[in-house]
């Protein structure tokens, strides 16, 4: 193993400023004291949080990638895009960010309805209750709702009746092209990793169509080593990086100290025989 595998570099978790509940602040602190030497925090299509978080970063000794991670519908189902490395005052990127949460507010306001079918009342205003940023409802607020409400003993559980397909309170919905945010990412100077890749229900000809055209994009990355990855995921995925010359990242896609299993920094080490991504990256590190 090269000494640049071993780097404890945690490049994906969210904030308050999409479904996680801490500050960039408070999350700068944890990845710290977890260890973390080189942080990324990459909220659901949303930027909003970036300078706080590298200022945060910078104030705790750590380095930093600027991050998000954009919602994608692929093949009927959503893929999400993990970008590092960008300029986070990019025009083009802010708007196509923008664009991706825009739906966001009306497709509560179905899931809410979908709820109250099947006699949950008044969730979209729970929801709310938790939400950090009034453009980024998501589900994970209306499962913090439904769990406060008693509905369900945790967020899991809430995701497995409700809000999954075919679920009372799922709603689909069309979320940015795989080719545009992609493009948005790299023109902004930075660049794109697929993320937690086994969490996708493709069949295995669907999958080969998202890596082969994620490469012909110019996507560069894929996660190898994520919270929701098992250990024989990581060695599926890190034959995969290799089979289609992809860099590797690493990254806990930390929630909440109430909810994640794994914590920031708390995972293990890239495996040996793959590019890290944050060598791709290194002019970037703040
Ligand atoms: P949304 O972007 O509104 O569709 O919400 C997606 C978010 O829901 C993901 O980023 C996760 O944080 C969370 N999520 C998705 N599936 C699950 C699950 N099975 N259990 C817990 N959280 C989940
Ligand atoms: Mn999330
Ligand atoms: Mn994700
Ligand atoms: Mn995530």
């Amino acid at each position: 193993m090269n000494a640049r595998n071993v780097l404890n570099a945690d490049l994906h978790c969210h904030s308050v400023v999409s479904d996680g509940t801490l500050t960039p602040e408070a999350l700068a602190e944890r990845a710290r004291r977890g260890g973390v030497e080189l942080w990324a925090l990459t909220d659901h299509d949303e930027i909003g949080g970036q300078h706080r978080a590298a200022a945060a970063a910078q104030a705790q000794g750590m380095g930093y990638l600027t991050g998000t991670e954009i919602s994608v519908t692929f093949a009927g189902q959503t893929v999400h895009i993990v970008g590092l490395g960008f300029d986070p005052d990019d025009e083009q990127l802010k708007q196509g960010l923008a664009r991706t949460r825009g739906g966001r507010a009306e497709r509560a306001q179905e899931m809410a309805a979908g709820l109250a079918q099947v006699g949950i009342r008044g969730a979209y205003e729970g929801a709310l209750q938790f939400v950090g940023n009034p453009d980024l409802i998501s589900r994970t607020h209306f499962a913090r709702f439904l769990v406060e409400a008693g509905v369900c003993q945790d967020t899991s559980e809430v995701f497995r009746r409700f809000l999954t397909e075919g679920k009372p309170g799922y709603v689909p919905h069309r979320w940015a092209s795989l080719r545009d945010a992609v493009r948005w990412l790299t023109e902004a100077g930075g660049l794109a990793v697929i993320a937690h890749p086994a969490r996708y229900k493709f069949t295995p000809t669907e999958e080969y169509a998202l890596f082969t055209e994620f490469k012909a994009h110019g996507g560069r990355a894929v996660e190898v080593v994520t919270g929701s990855h098992t250990a024989q995921e990581a060695v599926k995925y890190a034959d995969t990086a290799r089979e289609f010359g992809l860099a590797a990242s690493r990254g806990s896609d930390f929630h909440s100290p109430d909810e994640s299993h794994t914590d920031l920094g708390a995972l293990p080490y890239l495996p040996g025989g793959l590019k890290p991504v944050w060598e791709l990256l290194e002019d970037r590190i703040r």
